[in-house]
């Protein structure tokens, strides 16, 4: 807080990298040789609207704190109120943005603190720290860069050197944008990612009519079960042709215990008329996912599954302001059990890929790096959520490495829908990869050499490879 208005604010070129001087060394060296790679972002939900008709970013308010939910629930934890922040409400954006600067304490020593002082300074040449006494100067600056035609999106994504970006659309989407991006030239660079959760939780309100709009989009009549397998089966044929690699899954729990038929039938059947009951739902869903496992092992697309979150953990919230909003909570998730009758059925299939992400720390060592370490189908994705930050990073990397290596891990993934985050993400998920490898070059256990290579891995082989599209990786193994 107490801070000099004549001293510059800049970023400390060893910022995230370990303490020690020894080991900084190592750090610093292996750092180097990845710092300038491009950046490959798997999964994430920058929207691809916006990329299609290359937008700018608006204000400072605008950019980031409205759509940021780590923002959002920090600023609400300390008093706050989401009327105060633009949610639901026609607030000023200056008003949103002084809140944000007079809370800046509050993010210390957390992640967003690293990732907003990145983008501030490096991306958008900010020179003072926020604060009530800063905040309009710092807005009225912000207001002049962001109106720059070199600040919209398309240029960001060539300065922040981005190689390719999967974005996440609902199965239902029209891939209209991407169909856009294609006849730009960007259908290399920005693929879509199939998310058809709306449709695999009949429990909501709402799952009738994104069910409808699957019955159009595929052109296929949905009035029974095996109906809806085939719409599934034609809108991921139609993800694959518009460059997908993956398909993500958010369920409750990993549960893929697969149903009896005529159970299932059954299940359907009763949606139709109107929601299921919770577990009835969730056992729906579970099936689902062994479905989805098959059909990933037909037309190539990975499969991704984050587990463990409790969304709208406050319904009134939600009723009020809707989603997204920073009050989805993680639960204990057990991979171990869930994912048995799924990995009993298809973990040895050569073509077959699923990647794990999770939001229990306490499954790491226990469950999915053994699962990982094991089954050659299943790869373990980057710690991200309430786990992309420099401790979880780096605690990511003690639990699972011993048991499932560098190499059964899916390199980076960013998840962020905040676009100019991006290169702050990737940079720390390097740096903190630098800081553990040095630790082991310098206990002796990795030559510098291999630690250098593993580094690039991590940061572009792995990543690369792990979304391959199903030929590449065919032609891989042989
Ligand atoms: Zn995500």
């Amino acid at each position: 807080m107490a801070q000099h208005d004549d001293a510059p604010w800049t970023l400390h070129p060893d910022r995230a990298l370990p303490a020690e001087p020894g080991v900084r060394a190592l750090a610093r060296e292996i750092y180097g040789h990845i710092s300038g790679l491009p950046i490959i972002s798997m999964h994430g939900h920058v929207d691809a609207g916006t990329i299609a008709r290359d937008e700018g970013f608006g204000d400072a308010a605008e950019l980031f704190v409205v759509p940021d939910h780590y923002v959002l629930r920090m600023l609400v934890s300390r008093g706050v109120r989401y009327e105060q922040l633009g949610v639901g409400a026609d607030t000023d954006h200056r008003e949103i943005w002084r809140r944000f600067c007079e809370q800046w304490p509050a993010f210390r020593g957390t992640p967003s603190r690293y990732w907003l002082e990145h983008e501030l300074i490096e991306v958008f040449g900010v020179t003072r720290e926020p604060s009530a006494a800063t905040a309009d100067a710092i807005y009225d600056q912000l207001s002049e860069t962001l109106a720059r035609p070199d600040c919209r999106i398309r240029s960001l994504f060539d300065r922040f050197g981005i190689e390719l970006l999967s974005t996440t659309d609902p199965a239902t989407s029209t891939l209209e944008d991407h169909a856009v991006l294609a006849r730009d030239g960007w259908g290399d660079r920005v693929v879509p990612t199939f998310r058809p959760d709306a449709l695999y939780h009949p429990h909501t309100a709402h799952w009738r009519e994104h069910l409808a709009t699957l019955g159009e989009r595929s052109g296929t009549d949905v009035g029974d079960f095996a109906g809806f397998l085939t719409a599934l089966r034609q809108r991921r044929g139609a993800f694959v042709a518009a460059g997908a690699r993956a398909s993500d899954h958010g369920h409750r729990t990993p549960d893929t215990t697969p149903l009896p038929q005529a159970e299932v039938e059954r299940l359907y059947a009763e949606a139709l008329r109107g929601p299921l009951d919770i577990a009835s739902s969730e056992a729906f869903a579970a099936h689902l996912l062994f479905e989805t496992a098959r059909m990933s092992l037909d037309d190539g697309l990975v499969m991704q599954l984050h587990p463990g979150i409790v969304r709208d953990h406050s319904p009134a919230l939600a009723a009020r302001h809707g989603s997204d909003i920073g009050f989805d909570i993680p639960e204990p998730t057990s991979f171990t059990r869930g994912l048995r009758p799924l990995l009993d059925a298809f973990g040895h299939e050569p073509g077959f890929r699923i990647i794990l992400f999770t939001v229990d720390e306490s499954t790491y060592s226990r469950e999915l790096a053994p699962l990982a370490g094991a089954y050659p189908s299943v790869l373990l994705g980057a710690p991200w959520w309430f786990l992309d930050a420099p401790g979880g990073l780096a605690r990511f990397r003690e639990l699972t490495t011993e048991t499932a290596g560098f190499f059964n891990t899916s390199g980076f993934v960013d998840d962020t829908r905040a676009f100019a985050s991006i290169p702050a993400r990737h940079d720390l998920a390097r740096r903190i990869d630098a800081g553990y490898l040095a630790k082991l070059v310098g206990e002796h256990r990795l030559s510098l050499d291999e630690a250098i290579e593993t580094a690039v891995a991590l940061t572009q082989t792995l990543p690369r490879a792990a979304y391959a599209r199903a030929e590449d990786r065919a032609a891989d193994r042989a």
